[in-house]
């Protein structure tokens, strides 16, 4: 593919350069406003006629991921396309990727969809990952290794926030889980001691240059991200490198174009695990921007979704700056059944009172338990302050202290 850039405006033809995105959730809504922001059409392609980012696109085609209808609209419209939504199937990709400019790529895509696959290629980059064994038969399960429980059994397809999990302590247990799972492949990993987790989000262009935001320390509540902090000395710096090095690594292997995100596990300080592991072991791989990015949008000079844009058109690729420390919390439905059945508006004016917030909704339709409608960015200058902001922005919620 080409190289040359894919500029915003008008082209001989009287077409707008239009940029298009597989798939209509939060995350296609900020890349729709990114590459709007730079002079762009979009279009989004999403079954679902009030999806997030449907609402806001200049053309949303509204057909199933695989419609060869939707799909040849995609490539008409389009100059290039990527995608937001991890499980858009990778043969889409491979279709579009025939005729326009896609990124990421389908190879990419596929293996960061499938856990066998993702573990693989770490191993390949040499990159310490959770000891596993994949299970797609039952002579598998039979020769799982002692040392792998207790653990967690993981479906390797179409799991996300926690689902497609069952945690496992003895063999009856796993045995019965991967019937649970109706026996789909599966990856068993070790139940790890972690002490915190972090990710990294790299950003690779189509000419190699690989650059990146600082490591995010995120804390999962129920299997979801609940918040990102992001500041120098939230992680120690030995730890800080070390998983810029491998994101970078991860990436570069897969030959990756576009935003990547790595997330990986810190582990307890003396245990076993982190003395045969070592303390930083990753976890799994988001081949697109990422909830535990969405600080960059008030927190740096570019926001991920900035880089998915250039990443995508061709455009240069710099070193994003953060320039103001920042907590990110995640607003989930949840917020809005504190009072019972019937969902109430969460305090939104209290909390943008507070100095330093910013509150991004998804124009979603209904709020639902465990929904991802929004987060709350707080930034400031200083650490302290951005902590004790973000600490009353959670309590005004009803969101727990962290
Ligand atoms: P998802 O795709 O749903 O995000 P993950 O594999 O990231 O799935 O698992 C969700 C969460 O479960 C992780 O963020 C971590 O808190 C916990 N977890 C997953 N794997 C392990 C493990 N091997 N050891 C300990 N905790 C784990
Ligand atoms: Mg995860």
């Amino acid at each position: 593919m080409s190289l040359q850039s894919i500029l915003p405006g008008t082209s001989a033809s009287g077409q707008q350069t239009t940029l298009g995105v597989m798939g209509g959730g939060q995350l296609g809504r900020m890349f729709v406003h990114a590459a709007q922001t730079m002079g762009y059409f979009t279009a989004v392609l999403d079954p679902d006629s009030a999806s997030p980012a449907g609402l806001v696109s200049h053309f949303h085609i509204q057909t199933d991921y695989l419609d060869e209808q939707g799909l040849a609209q995609m490539m008409q419209r389009c100059a290039a396309i990527t995608t937001e939504f991890e499980n858009v199937p990778a043969p889409a990709l491979r279709t579009l990727g025939a005729q326009r400019v896609v990124a990421p790529g389908a190879d990419a895509v596929a293996i960061a969809q499938d856990r066998a696959q993702e573990k693989a290629h770490f191993v390949r980059c040499g990159v310490p990952c959770a000891p596993y064994a994949v299970i797609e038969t039952a002579a598998q399960l039979r020769a799982v290794r002692d040392a792998l429980l207790p653990g967690i059994l993981k479906t390797a397809r179409l799991g996300y926030d926690g689902k497609g999990q069952i945690r496992v302590n003895t063999r009856a247990e796993l045995t019965s889980a991967w019937a649970q799972l109706k026996s789909v492949p599966c990856v068993l990993e070790q139940m790890l001691p972690l002490a915190s987790e972090c990710s990294v989000i790299v950003a690779r262009g189509a000419d190699g240059t690989v650059v990146n935001f600082p490591p995010q320390l995120n804390l999962h509540r129920d299997g979801i991200l609940a918040v990102t902090q992001v500041f120098e000395g939230n992680l120690p710096p030995a730890f800080a490198q070390k998983a810029i090095d491998a994101a970078v690594s991860i990436a570069t292997g897969l030959d990756y174009v576009g935003v990547l995100c790595v997330e990986f596990f810190i582990l307890q300080t003396g245990s076993t695990a982190a003395k045969e592991l070592g303390a930083l072991v990753v976890n799994e791989i988001a081949p697109r921007p990422h909830n535990s990015g969405h600080y960059t949008l008030n927190a740096c000079d570019q926001s991920q979704f900035d880089l998915q844009v250039r990443t995508l058109a061709h455009l240069p690729l710099v070193q994003p700056r953060q320039h103001s420390p920042a907590i990110m919390l995640n607003l989930l439905g949840d917020l809005w059944f504190r009072d019972g059945d019937q969902p109430i508006t969460p305090p939104w004016s209290e909390v943008l009172a507070l100095p330093g917030a910013t509150l991004h909704l998804y124009g979603k339709l209904e709020a639902r338990m465990g929904r991802k409608m929004g987060h709350l960015n707080i930034t400031g200058a200083q650490v302290a302050q951005v902590r004790a902001t973000a600490l009353r922005a959670a309590e005004l919620l009803g969101i727990a202290p962290f």
